[in-house]
C-alpha cells in the first residue's frame, strides 16, 4: 500500500520539499490498473506563462488587424453584432461613456473600444472569447504563435498511446483552442494522441461531478482514469469522483503545493506497467 512508487488516490503525507528546490524528479511512478489519461493543459502540459504572456497579450495587439482584415466573414459579422448588442445593453457607465463615442454605426472597427474595455476589464464575454480565438487561429496559421509544451511531454504522450493508453484533454480553454494549441506544437500537430477533447462545457473544473461525466463519456469507471492537473481543486475534485490524480509542479506554476497529492515534475517518471 505504501510501495513508494504504487500510484493511489490518497497518499500518506510525505515531507514536504520547497517549491524549486532541486525536489527529486527521478522517482519512478508506476502506471497499472489504468486505461486512461485525462491531462490539463496550462501548468501540466504547457507553461502557464504561455497563455497570460502570450496568447492575451497577442489577441489584444492583434484584434483591430484582424477585424480590419476579416469584417467581410460573416462569422465575424454575427459575432460583432453580438459585441453591439452587449455594448448597448451594458448597464456599466463606462460602457455606456464609450458607446457615445463610438465611429459610425457598421465601421469594421466600430466595437473595438468596447472590445478592448472587456479585456482590461476581463470580462469572459462569450463573442469576444471566439474573436479572440480567432485572431489566435490566424496567429498559429501565420506561424506567430507555437505552443511551447514542456520538452517531455511529446515522447510521453507517444510512450502513453503505444503502451494502450487513452488519451484526453480537459482544459477551461474551448476544444477549438485546446486543437489549435496541439496542432501546432514545436513537435508538429499531435492531436491524433487524443481521442477526447473536454471543455467546460461537461461542467466546471473543480466540480466532481464533471469528472463523473467525463468517466461516463468514456465508458470507463474513475478509478481507471488517472488525471494530472496544476490546480488543487481539480485535483480533489477528480479525487472526489474516484479517478487517480497526480499534481503536475512545473517552474512558473501559480500553484506548488500539493496538498495530499502525489508529485509529477516530468514525465519520464511514469513508467507503464502492464
Ligand atoms: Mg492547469
Amino acid at each position: 500500500m505504501n510501495d513508494p512508487g504504487a500510484l493511489t488516490s490518497h497518499q500518506p503525507p510525505s515531507p514536504p520539499t520547497p517549491a524549486g528546490s532541486g525536489a527529486p524528479d527521478t522517482e519512478l511512478i508506476a502506471l497499472y490498473g489504468l486505461d486512461w489519461l485525462l491531462l490539463d493543459i496550462e501548468g501540466t502540459t504547457c507553461p502557464v506563462s504561455f497563455v497570460a504572456g502570450t496568447l492575451f497579450p497577442y489577441a489584444s495587439e492583434n484584434l483591430a488587424g484582424f477585424l480590419e482584415e476579416s469584417a467581410e466573414r460573416p462569422d465575424v459579422q454575427a459575432l460583432l453584432q453580438e459585441v453591439i448588442a452587449a455594448w448597448e445593453a451594458d448597464p456599466d457607465p463606462a460602457a455606456a461613456a464609450l458607446l457615445k463615442q463610438r465611429q459610425p454605426v457598421g465601421a469594421a472597427l466600430e466595437s473595438l473600444p468596447y472590445l478592448q474595455w472587456l479585456i482590461l476589464q476581463d470580462r469572459k464575454l462569450a463573442p469576444l472569447k471566439e474573436l479572440q480565438g480567432l485572431v489566435w487561429e490566424r496567429g498559429y496559421e501565420r506561424g506567430d504563435l507555437l505552443a511551447p509544451l514542456y520538452p517531455d511531454v511529446h515522447g510521453a504522450l507517444e510512450r502513453w498511446q503505444a503502451s494502450g493508453f487513452g488519451l484526453a484533454v480537459y482544459s477551461s480553454g474551448s476544444v477549438a483552442a485546446q486543437q489549435m494549441l496541439y496542432t501546432h506544437t514545436p513537435s508538429g500537430d499531435l492531436r491524433h494522441l487524443f481521442s477526447h477533447w473536454f471543455d467546460t462545457r461537461i461542467g466546471g473544473k473543480k466540480e466532481s461531478s464533471s469528472y463523473t461525466r467525463i468517466a461516463k463519456q468514456l465508458c470507463c469507471q474513475p478509478g481507471r482514469i488517472l488525471f494530472i492537473s496544476d490546480a488543487m481543486a481539480e485535483l480533489k475534485a477528480a479525487d472526489a469522483a474516484g479517478m487517480k490524480v497526480l499534481f503536475s509542479d512545473r517552474e512558473g506554476n501559480p500553484e506548488r503545493d500539493p496538498g495530499p497529492f502525489k508529485v509529477i515534475r516530468s514525465y519520464t517518471q511514469l513508467k507503464a506497467i502492464p
